[in-house]
């Protein structure tokens, strides 16, 4: 696999079980379809800290560019610009073809730390203390 932005080779890599791609050049990050849904259910928030390359797979294919950016899994897999809302909106790539996501570095873990932020400002929990609290005590 390639890297989109700048075609040198993905290393494998993984974050506890989650396989994903990281690019040596410019820390980019390729989740295939469904790594995403995976990484949602770790506990942290900073993952990309926790990315860790496997052995022996940096070296691969020299690089080859195109006018526009390419799947690492699909030959003829366009990436399309996404934006991911949230809080923020974040904006990365998706491949139409196979799903797979491409992000930049420091991308991953601010989406990772919107899901986490949304998850526990509107948690049930936490709307239910938020409504069960007195705004100001009762004299
Ligand atoms: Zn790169
Ligand atoms: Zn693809």
């Amino acid at each position: 696999m390639n890297c989109p932005r700048d075609g040198a080779a993905l290393a494998d890599a993984k974050i506890n079980e989650c396989r994903l791609g990281k690019c040596p050049a410019c820390h980019g990050l390729w989740l295939d379809s469904g790594v995403m849904e995976d990484l949602f259910k770790l506990p942290g928030a900073k993952v990309e800290s926790c990315v860790q390359v496997l052995p022996g797979t940096e070296d691969g294919a020299p690089p080859h560019m195109t006018g526009y950016m390419r799947c690492p899994r699909c030959i003829d897999g366009r990436l399309q610009g996404i934006t991911y809302t949230l809080a923020n909106s974040i904006r990365i790539y998706r491949c139409e073809n196979c799903l797979g996501l491409w992000m930049d570095e420091t991308e991953l873990d601010a989406i990772l730390r919107e899901e986490k932020w949304l998850k526990s400002a509107y948690s049930p929990d936490h709307l239910r203390q938020h409504l069960g609290r007195r705004v100001r005590p009762h004299a």
